[in-house]
């Protein structure tokens, strides 16, 4: 325990620019994640190679690995090639046409269209206002036609009526027709799929998209599509002609690589993502809890971000000065434990490294929780100015006293002194040349 907590704290105040030995160490991570998230070989070789030459030179916040900074670099890549901040990356549903509106799903057979195409009518007329008609060009399953009405039924949404022998353009323009004449602002338009990418798929799209003009043409995907990911986007976008993607089933357990394989082979946005069997459980893309998925190392990013945010730059100078004069009093000791303490304490940095959950508890069990850093720190407040630059002084009557201010014992006086001494012997072993931190001497307790 102490050799792995003294490894991690001993990075706290490592500080510098990237460098290529650093980027490439964390970037064999990022690949393996990617493509456990299932992102396409190409795209994720693609992807890092990108971000790696970004990466090498950039600045290492306050704190953290140069590791940590890598992924954080990572992430924020992920979530620009995704689609950047979900307000304002053109991710809604386009309505800005004459009505009626056509929006046209395509995509594999079990995609999820005929639910998505429920789900987005009852948002639209739910949340827009719209007035909506719901039809099934699927005229290869008997079912098909009937699954639609049936989802009407249940939401409420109206749909074209069945009308036998027509192909898929026709009821696509009696679709709009009556579109027109029932005075619907969109029509949507559920189209029949296949289980592989076959040219009659694709040329039965294609005649729709000609006939009904579609304002926007949706491609619905499973989540979980792996390496296929890319030639099912790039097929649809090629010879259909794509305005954007929905991804369903983010539900399941997968970590959603394929939405960056399809936005990078479309560049088209991920506009909804599907988030259950429910008709409400439609949502809009958030490409940053996406990222965090395809990545899974969402906690890092979030160590790197509370750094950054929460180091004070001034009193890290300070102690630096300090620690190459070998001077590191109770005062710096203090200054340290509470800085840990507003990243979340102990718990919290340590629930923010993946892969050591489960070391919390023997953390806990070793009395290294959040309340020791607490108590230390009131230890430390119950000294006068002159014991705190000078712990010599504290002699055991002091000490009893000490411990009857802050509630503590002599015993913890103790240990908290001899941790301090392990810090200051670090301190000065590091201002002769040693690399490891000011904070690994906690690993000594
Ligand atoms: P289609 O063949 O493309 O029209 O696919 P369907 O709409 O018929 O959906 C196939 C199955 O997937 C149905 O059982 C749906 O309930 C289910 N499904 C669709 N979207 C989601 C989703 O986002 N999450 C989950 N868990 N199931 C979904
Ligand atoms: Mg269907």
């Amino acid at each position: 325990l102490s050799e792995k907590l003294g490894g991690i704290l001993d990075r706290l105040t490592r500080r510098g620019a990237l460098s290529e030995a650093d980027v490439d160490a964390a970037m064999r991570e990022v690949r393996r994640a990617l493509l456990e998230a299932d992102v396409a070989l190409d795209v994720a070789r693609e992807f890092v190679d990108n971000v790696r030459k970004q990466a090498i030179g950039a600045t290492v916040v306050k704190s953290v690995t140069p590791g940590q900074m890598v992924v954080k670099i990572v992430h924020d890549q992920l979530v620009a090639t995704l689609g950047g901040d979900a307000q304002n990356s053109g991710n809604a549903i386009d309505l800005h046409a004459a009505p009626p509106v056509a929006i046209m799903m395509v995509g594999l057979q079990g995609s999820g269209k005929t639910t998505t195409t429920a789900k987005l009518a009852k948002r639209l007329t739910e949340r827009q206002k719209k007035k909506v008609l719901m039809a099934s060009l699927d005229v290869r399953r008997p079912a098909a036609m009937e699954q639609l009405a049936v989802l009407g039924r249940e939401t409420g949404i109206d749909t074209l009526p069945v009308v036998a022998g027509q192909q898929p353009p026709q009821i696509a323009r009696r679709a709009l027709d009556a579109g027109r004449l029932g005075g619907y602002d969109v029509v949507l338009l559920d189209t029949a799929g296949r289980t592989t990418l076959d040219d009659e798929m694709m040329n039965e799209a294609a005649e729709v998209k000609r006939s009904a003009n579609p304002h926007e043409v949706l491609l619905v995907a499973d989540s979980l599509t792996g390496q296929d990911a890319v030639n099912l986007a790039r097929s649809f976008n090629e010879r259909v002609g794509l305005t954007g993607i929905v991804l369903t089933r983010v539900d399941g357990d997968g970590r959603g690589g394929a939405a960056l394989s399809m936005r990078a082979v479309t560049q088209k946005p991920i506009k909804l993502i599907g988030t259950g069997e429910k008709m409400d459980a439609l949502e809009e893309f958030d490409p940053a809890r996406i990222a965090g998925r395809i990545l899974g190392m969402g906690d890092i990013v979030s160590l790197v971000e509370k750094a950054a945010a929460n180091i004070d730059a001034e009193k890290a100078a300070r102690t630096a000065e300090k620690m190459r004069k070998g001077q590191f009093d109770l005062n710096d000791m203090r200054d340290q434990l509470q800085q840990m303490m507003s990243m979340g304490g102990l718990g919290g940095l340590m629930g923010m490294m993946p892969g050591i959950a489960k070391m919390k508890s023997q953390i806990a069990a070793a009395g290294m929780d959040d309340k020791l850093l607490k108590r230390q720190v009131a230890i430390i407040e119950s000294m006068t100015p002159q014991e705190r630059r000078n712990p010599d002084l504290l002699k055991n009557s002091r000490k009893k006293r000490i411990a009857a201010g802050s509630g503590t014992s002599p015993e913890q006086i103790n240990k908290l002194l001899k941790m301090h001494r392990g810090m200051a012997d670090m301190m000065k072993a590091m201002g002769k040349g040693n690399k490891r931190g000011p904070m690994a001497g906690l690993g000594q307790m």
